[in-house]
């Protein structure tokens, strides 16, 4: 069909780079599969039976995955800075 400025295609073609851009960053990502580590794997802490139970593959503790997401979320393309658990720990005392 007569599209308006764009030529006919061009907004699905589009449409289709941007599943393949997502399709290729799901893939390159490493797969939450195998075995569930028992200590987490950033801060060495237990990580609970019931939270490797339900998360095959889980490889983080609790603390270590809320500041591993929340980085991702707030800073898109800056998340190259290593934050230990202790950044994600309320202060003691
Ligand atoms: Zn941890």
């Amino acid at each position: 069909m007569a599209g308006g400025w764009a030529r006919d295609g061009a907004v699905q073609e589009q449409i289709d780079a941007s599943i393949e851009d997502e399709l290729a960053r799901l893939r390159a990502r490493p797969p939450l599969q195998g075995e569930s580590l028992s200590e987490c794997a950033e801060c060495g802490d237990d990580i609970p039976a019931a939270r490797q139970a339900a998360l095959p593959g889980v490889k983080l503790c609790l603390a270590c995955q809320v500041a591993r997401d929340a980085q991702r979320k707030t800073r898109p393309g800056a998340g190259r800075r290593i934050v230990s658990c202790a950044d994600a720990t309320p202060p003691l005392g």
